[in-house]
């Protein structure tokens, strides 16, 4: 009988050399799945491996190996040569890399990583400028809720000195993707 060619519930490609996969019951990411029954070699190994969920990393070139990042900015701003691919993440237990593994980075100055379970468009130029207001603000100690919900008090803006200028800049920027990722890895 003809073998049926099934598609990896990953990334979709199709291919006689899939493996079973079993989830757990704390995987939740099913929406991100395809139709298949098991896993390429490729998405296979990064399933199994427990740093795919709990580092930030990348993956570039030909071994397939994941390589953490200890200073995530610096690699959005300085990426290597494309192809690769890069997962973002603070929360650490949850497989969002599924929704970048179909996404390989082309091109230095845009490209698409995935942020927890988000798509993130990076736009190198413009991050540059959020990682520098980051640092800017952030040195002032001003709490991250504060700079994400771009909605400080009266009392706060007295407190952390924030120019009419800043607190404008936080407004355009609230649910901004690119801008929480500049906020929240600003100090690692
Ligand atoms: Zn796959």
């Amino acid at each position: 009988m003809k073998k049926v060619l099934d598609n990896c519930v990953f990334c979709g490609q199709r291919g006689e050399a899939l493996r079973p996969i079993t989830f757990s019951n704390s995987f939740t990411a099913y929406q991100f799945l395809q139709a298949g029954s098991g896993a390429c070699p490729q998405c296979f190994k990064l399933f199994q491996n427990p740093k795919t969920r709990k580092t930030s990393w990348i993956l570039h070139g030909e071994d397939g190996e994941i390589r953490e990042l200890e200073h995530p900015l610096e690699t959005l701003l300085n990426p290597p040569n494309p192809p690769f691919f890069i997962y973002l993440t603070k929360q650490k237990r949850k497989h969002g890399w599924i929704r970048v593994i179909n996404y390989p980075a082309l091109n230095r100055d845009k490209f698409i990583i995935a942020y927890e379970e988000n798509r993130v468009l990076i736009d190198r130029q413009r991050l540059a400028k959020l990682v520098e207001f980051a640092r800017r603000l952030r040195s002032r100690n001003i709490p991250v809720n504060i700079l994400l919900s771009g909605n400080p008090s009266a009392s706060q803006v007295r407190r952390f000195k924030l120019t009419r200028e800043e607190i404008d800049e936080l407004k355009t920027m609230r649910g901004d993707f690119q801008w929480e990722i500049a906020e929240k890895f600003s100090q690692d």
